[in-house]
């Protein structure tokens, strides 16, 4: 038996609450759209997973989780309904009218913001899923505490790769940073702290071929690409931070993306559907963060809010 399924109708739906959702929401909802934001998950995105955030101007040490509850806050005070915990079935925004749909619930909208935000890429290595959760994580927040004097490697030379290296030393008696060129990706700032760090040893030039272990990861082995040299790390833990994918696989078909799957939009952040805009990480951007993504999201808001006045 089919349940009915209860019917919201909104000027604007904004899927995913991270920083750029939650900023588009209180731009929106500012501007006397009638707004919801809809995410799988509680509000507050990516961020909320990291330690600390010091580059968000005007604050100048936050915790992660901290800073998305101002904003979250601040989409309150703005009286902007929010829908956690939605797992998004099916999207339709082709037409005019836009149509979300939740197990439970169908949220039409005249307009809609994307902002389901990005997920941790995977190595793609054996081993890698066998130990998922034993041995291989994708969060030092939630995971470092179990890594207690123990070995571990982190793969990757980005700011994420760095950071949490450095917040894994915390914990873990050694850290290895397993880079596949000779050269780190992440701020100096961040790479001068990494280096000063006497528990980090960074293996340059290598990239994982596999991950080994019994009931818990036990070793990583590792490929130097220029002298093709391979060798076994012992490691009790992986942590691989290789960058993101876009969180899109409800709009795959329906949406221009660039090579690596991320939606293409203008500076208005329109898509190729009209009414339709992304913001934040799942875009094709040169920077993401916090503040890079909150900017997406009032721009996308405030062409939101034209394209309504217009359509009318
Ligand atoms: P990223 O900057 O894209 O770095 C990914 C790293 O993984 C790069 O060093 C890359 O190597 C390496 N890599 C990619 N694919 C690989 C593969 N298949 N095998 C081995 N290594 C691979 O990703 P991120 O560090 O997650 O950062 C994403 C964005 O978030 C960036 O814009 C970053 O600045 C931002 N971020 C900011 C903060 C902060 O400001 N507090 C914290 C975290 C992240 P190459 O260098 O050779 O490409």
């Amino acid at each position: 038996m089919s349940v009915q399924k209860q019917e919201f109708n909104f000027d604007l739906t904004i899927l995913g609450g991270g920083p750029a959702g939650l900023s588009a929401g209180i731009y929106a909802a500012r501007g006397e759209l009638k707004t919801a934001i809809i995410d799988i998950s509680m509000l507050g995105g990516q961020p909320t997973n990291y330690l600390e955030i010091e580059n968000y101007p005007s604050y100048s040490m936050s915790g992660g989780y901290e800073l998305m509850e101002k904003f979250e806050e601040h989409a309150d005070k703005f009286n902007v309904k929010k829908f956690p915990l939605e797992n998004i079935e099916n999207v339709k925004i082709k037409s005019k009218e836009k149509l979300i749909e939740t197990q439970d619930k169908i949220f039409k909208s005249k307009a809609t913001i994307l902002a389901t935000g990005a997920k941790a890429r995977k190595l793609g290595i054996p081993g890698e899923e066998e130990f998922a959760g034993r041995g291989v994580s994708y969060c030092a927040v939630c995971d470092g505490a179990f890594f207690k004097e123990k070995v571990i490697c982190v793969i990757g030379g980005g700011n994420s790769a760095i950071e949490e290296a450095l917040y894994l030393t915390k914990f873990a008696a050694k850290v290895y940073v397993i880079h596949r060129r000779n050269e780190l990706r992440a701020d100096k700032i961040v790479q001068q702290r990494a280096f000063k760090n006497p528990q980090i040893e960074f293996v340059y030039d290598s990239i994982p071929l596999e991950i080994l272990g019994e009931n818990t990861v036990s070793s990583i082995v590792i490929k130097n690409l220029k002298t093709n040299q391979v060798k076994e790390i012992k490691t009790n833990g992986v942590f691989p931070y290789i960058g993101f994918s876009a969180n899109a696989e409800l709009f795959k078909d329906k949406l221009a993306k660039d090579e690596n799957g991320f939606i293409i939009t203008n500076a208005k952040m329109e898509t190729s559907i009209p009414g339709v805009y992304a913001a934040g990480d799942l875009r094709n951007t040169p920077l993401r963060q916090v503040i890079t993504a909150a900017a997406d999201g009032a721009i996308a808001a405030t062409f939101a809010i034209k394209y309504i006045e217009e359509s009318k």
